[in-house]
């Protein structure tokens, strides 16, 4: 029979408890972590029931309940409380087999133990429980067990919804991770820089994730096409282990090497000692506690390793190192080939300066002997034509002919010595800058060329009546560029034909030119005809391969183009340079 007294202090005790309940529930529902909602419910049960010591653990994946239990075998509590999901209440231990005193630092003093499951769904495993001790015995009455209990159901509900919301923001931040990662390494064209990324991120996931400190990890890379290893970065090793791997080297085939980067594969060591045989060597001054080798693969090929001194074991952890590792995998490559690919540039820059230089020389050495062959050519050409006009006495008819060979081919002569002359002169000397009649060069250089066209028995024709197309320029290489393109109409054309020379205007520029009936030029040569010193394979005419390489040249100083056409018939070379703006309409 309760007392009247005893009933009254029943039922405030319940108020109490209904009023903090709901205080509680309010509280809950402001929570977002776990440690706030476990830190709530050991405060609202502490407002109705003292109690010596609280505590709530949860299982976590790095922490897994089957790992707890196998650790605290002594703890026989534990197996009855998750497989009957009952609350399990010891109002004096001293009574209780159960209780092994040794095993708790505080547990000479307690005398009353209650461990309640925390249930977030009757039916599945509990996934934490909650434990108060007090040190006087039969401290937790019916009543207050179930109140208890009824707290603890509705903050496993709770830390359901918290965990999940973690959860969320774990997956959120893992997500922020690769993509800041990804966009990072797609900037990054440094091979040292990358790496160095790759391994600052690899270590802050991990000792974020799992909350240690002082990890020492470095990336080991194969050599590329061979079978030799580097440490291409290390965090927390010293210069001398890094050198000290460097110096051995250990190739892809030994220890653990062969597995993760030979096969591919995740190695993972747990204890010391497996550690200690296999690697060692790797971190050589620490040994290391663990060791963890991470792939670096681009599709079937692994380019090297992450190696870490820890074992991660956080799941989530794990997928993120696996994402990383992959991003990294192909950025790391893309760094490599790309430091190949710069490195073959230097060199091929390097040959080509030195061809160049070696293009100079001979293209000096050319000008040099040319200049040396104008002098005497010039008195061959003198002597020859005042042996012709018979200032030595008179000449036979056969003399004369043979003299005229003389002249026509020392004027050939002449004309590759200007050419070549040209060369240089193009490239160094500023063009001369004089307004002149194009159709006025054209008519004259026509003049020039009459004779040799005749001898090879061609005609050369203009249109007869004068225009005047002025231009701006150098009327003196304006004719070298005449006599190239009508001396190669005369070189490559048979006997017979016409060559013919128009000069106009189309808008503002001022179009020549100058077309033949000749051999023609075959369709795969044409871009070829303008280099230096090219000539098309077969030709019987003589020539340097020089002239079209000026006539361009020229052409192009004087702002214009020029291009041909040819089919089987004969050949059409023509260009334009701007009109003269003076005289523009
Ligand atoms: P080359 O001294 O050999 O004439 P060019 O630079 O003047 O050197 O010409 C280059 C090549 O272009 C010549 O070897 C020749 O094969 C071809 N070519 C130039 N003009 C003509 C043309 N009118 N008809 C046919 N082929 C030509």
């Amino acid at each position: 029979m309760l007392t009247r007294a005893a009933l009254l202090e029943s039922e405030q005790r319940q108020r109490h408890f209904a009023e903090s309940q709901l205080a509680f529930s309010y509280r809950l529902l402001q929570t977002t972590t776990v440690d706030a909602a476990v830190e709530a419910l050991l405060a609202t049960i502490a407002e109705n029931t003292p109690y010596d010591a609280g505590s709530v653990t949860l299982w976590t994946a790095e922490k897994p309940l089957r790992a707890e239990i196998v650790a605290a075998h002594r703890f026989a509590l534990l197996t009855p409380l998750v497989e009957e999901r009952q609350p399990i209440y010891l109002p004096d231990v001293r009574q209780e087999a159960r209780w092994l005193p040794d095993t708790q630092p505080d547990a000479q003093e307690v005398r009353s133990v209650l461990l309640v499951p925390l249930l977030d769904d009757p039916q599945s495993e509990p996934f934490g429980y909650l434990s108060l001790k007090s040190y006087r015995p039969n401290a937790f009455s019916q009543p207050v067990v179930n109140n208890i209990v009824l707290l603890c159901n509705q903050t496993a509900a709770a830390l359901r919804t918290v965990r999940l919301l973690e959860e969320t923001r774990r997956r959120l931040s893992e997500v922020s991770v690769l993509a800041e990662m990804s966009a990072h390494l797609n900037r990054s064209y440094d091979l040292p820089e990358t790496l160095r990324f790759v391994l600052d991120r690899v270590v802050s996931v991990i000792s974020q994730g799992e909350k240690v400190s002082d990890i020492r990890a470095a990336i080991i890379l194969r050599r590329p096409a061979s079978n030799l290893l580097y440490l291409a970065v290390g965090h927390n090793l010293s210069n001398e282990e890094i050198e000290r791997f460097n110096n051995r080297p250990y190739t892809v085939h030994e220890g653990t090497f062969a597995r993760s980067i030979g096969k591919g594969e995740w190695v993972e060591i747990r204890d010391e000692a497996g550690v200690s045989q296999a690697i060692a060597e790797q971190f050589s001054q620490v040994a290391p506690r663990q060791l963890l080798d991470i792939p670096l693969s681009v599709g079937s090929e692994t380019i090297g390793i992450i190696s870490i001194d820890h074992v991660v074991r956080d799941p989530t952890t794990r997928q993120l190192l696996r994402a990383m590792s992959d991003l990294a995998g192909s950025a790391i490559q893309k760094t490599q080939v790309l430091a190949a690919s710069q490195k073959q540039a230097a060199e091929l820059v390097e040959t080509y300066e030195h061809l160049q230089v070696m293009d100079q020389e001979r293209d000096e050495f050319i000008q040099n002997i040319t200049h040396d062959l104008k002098a005497p050519l010039t008195f061959i050409r003198g002597y020859a034509e005042l042996m012709a006009e018979g200032a030595f006495g008179a000449i036979t008819p056969e003399q004369s002919e043979a003299l005229e060979v003389i002249q026509e081919r020392t004027d050939a002569v002449n004309q590759l010595i200007s050419n070549i002359l040209t060369l240089k002169q193009v490239e160094s000397h500023p063009l001369q800058e004089i307004p002149f009649n194009l159709d006025e060069v054209a008519r004259k250089t026509v003049r020039n060329a009459r004779m040799a066209a005749r001898i090879a028995g061609l005609e050369i024709s203009v249109p007869t009546e004068q225009t005047n197309v002025i231009v701006k320029g150098d009327a003196a290489r304006m004719e070298q560029v005449f006599e190239n393109l009508l001396s190669n109409s005369i070189k490559y054309s048979p006997e017979g034909g016409e060559i013919s020379v128009s000069v106009g205007t189309r808008q503002d520029r001022a179009q020549v030119s100058v077309t033949d009936q000749g051999i023609g030029i075959p369709e795969t040569e044409i871009e070829n005809i303008w280099n230096r010193y090219y000539r098309v394979s077969g030709m019987s005419a003589k020539g340097s391969g020089l002239g079209l390489s000026n006539v361009r040249r020229i052409i192009e100083a004087h702002g214009g183009r020029i291009w041909v056409h040819s089919n089987g018939q004969g050949t059409t070379f023509t260009f334009e340079v701007p009109l003269y703006e003076g005289i523009r309409d």
